[in-house]
């Protein structure tokens, strides 16, 4: 059986802030026909001010029986913003064609901003659409944030970086700018065990300031990110949390209808939808990686992975990603990262069948023998790429230089040799796949990340802007 995505339609936890919109919508297209009616009263007599239907301000235009449909924090931001909107400037300044306009664009773009939100969440298609991409060979272009706004987080980055030290691991931070004063919070980390994403904390901060403080008005707010926020969260459809990525987008809009506020989010490393944990390339293990390679075609690599027992045949679109992979250039791997040393070692457990028969001292002394020479060849696992004949030359030339005690008898010796290079050969094969996957989890979520954001930003301009840093 052949299941190209392993991806789960998760449209349900979106309808929420669907009907919210549609609601919203509603409300929206009778304040833009207010706005008119607003304006086409200011025109004929501008001090009669009590044939204005509403208080009309910025893109939006409030009315007070609709407060029952925002939480009572935004009501408040809303009232205080129109009072002052009152008080100090006047009505006549907010009611122009160019905001009623500004009302209508806004809309038409928020219609098509949940279009694209509703088909990303949905990600069976989502995915899809990225592997199409990358099976079109089309280019992968980061998306950058401009040049201002560029060096704005340079500024923030290198005063974090200042007070806090380099940090290469997941985190956030943000900053709050206003006219006349910076805020700034964080770094803030992920935490595992209660399935809290840094991007989380960031929102409930951002959320908090922009609600406790009076006037936000013509305030900008820059979301840190070492990975680009994540677009798949909790694969356990009883949890109900909203992949990051949409998360901050939801809240980006709100806070620009709200209060006015214009978000700036910048990463560092594309995650994709689920970053290292993304499961799509899981079936390509080495013998995988050489049906691959000798299969001219996804017709000769069927036949040749067909007759391998319970390995899995990749889709064609999978099938022609890699195969676009492998024949790229020749792979340049090192044997490991620091990290990985233990998980290594384990490749040798198989190799104290040589001794299986001996008993008491003399297993003691094997067993001791083996870890020696286990040690010896950890010195082979270095963070040097080299191609997978040269790892395997190396591990070769190793086990027969190595020099083992007097108490080895020679055939004893010899067997050890070649289990060694058995195990060997297993290890740089399976870590030769896995570099493959890694190389092609890479590119997808490097596109995932870039086809998401051209999707989105084009209806997003007005307030939001995502993009990679270069730090
Ligand atoms: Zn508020
Ligand atoms: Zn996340």
């Amino acid at each position: 059986m052949r299941k190209p995505y392993n991806y789960d339609t998760r449209r349900s936890i979106w309808t929420d802030w669907w009907t919210r919109f549609q609601l919203e919508a509603h409300v929206e297209d009778k304040r833009t026909e207010w706005g008119r009616a607003c304006w086409k009263s200011l025109d004929r007599s501008s001090t009669d001010l009590q044939t204005i239907p509403s208080v009309c301000f910025g893109s939006k235009v409030w009315t007070g029986h609709e407060e029952q449909l925002l939480p009572s924090c935004k009501r408040k931001c809303l009232t205080d913003w129109s009072n002052r909107a009152l008080q100090h400037d006047g009505l006549k300044a907010y009611v122009s064609p160019t905001w009623v306009s500004r009302g209508t664009k806004y809309l038409t773009d928020t219609k098509g901003l949940f279009g694209q939100i509703l088909f990303w969440s949905n990600t069976q298609n989502s995915a899809k659409k990225v592997l199409e991409h990358l099976r079109s060979k089309a280019a992968i272009v980061d998306t950058l944030l401009s040049d201002s706004v560029s060096r704005k987080f340079s500024t923030f980055h290198r005063d974090m970086t200042e007070e806090c030290g380099a940090e290469a691991k997941q985190h956030s931070w943000a900053v709050l700018e206003k006219p006349e004063e910076i805020i700034m919070y964080g770094p803030y980390y992920p935490n595992y065990n209660n399935g809290e994403h840094s991007e989380d904390i960031i929102i409930k901060q951002t959320q908090e300031l922009l609600c406790s403080r009076d006037v936000p008005e013509d305030w900008k707010v820059y979301v840190f990110t070492m990975n680009s926020p994540c677009l798949v969260r909790n694969t356990d459809p009883c949890i109900n949390t909203d992949p990051c990525m949409l998360s901050l987008i939801h809240k980006a809009w709100e806070w620009w209808r709200v209060h006015g506020v214009k978000t700036h989010i910048g990463y560092v490393r594309c995650w994709g939808f689920k970053g290292n944990k993304e499961n799509l390339f899981k079936e390509i293990n080495f013998r995988q990686v050489e049906c691959i390679t000798q299969g001219v075609d996804y017709e000769s690599y069927s036949k040749l992975a067909d007759k391998i027992t319970d390995l899995n045949p990749l889709c064609e679109t999978v099938f022609s990603i890699a195969k676009d992979v492998l024949r790229s250039d020749k792979k340049h791997f090192p044997m490991m990262s620091s990290d990985q040393k233990q998980d290594r070692r384990s490749y040798f457990k198989s190799m104290s069948c040589s001794f299986e028969g001996k008993q008491g001292d003399e297993k003691k002394h094997l067993t001791t023998e083996l870890n020696t020479m286990i040690e010896a060849a950890e010195a082979l696992l270095s963070e040097k790429p080299e191609s997978i004949e040269e790892h395997l030359e190396k591990g070769e030339a190793f086990s027969m230089a190595h020099t083992f005690s007097s108490q080895v008898c020679e055939a004893l010796r010899d067997e050890m040799r070649v289990r060694f290079q058995q195990c060997w050969r297993e290890m740089v094969q399976d870590r030769y796949a896995e570099f493959v996957r890694d190389e092609l989890t890479e590119k997808f979520n490097r596109s995932t990340v870039q086809l998401f954001l051209q999707d989105v930003q084009t209806f997003t301009r007005q307030y939001l802007q995502i993009g990679k840093l270069q730090l």
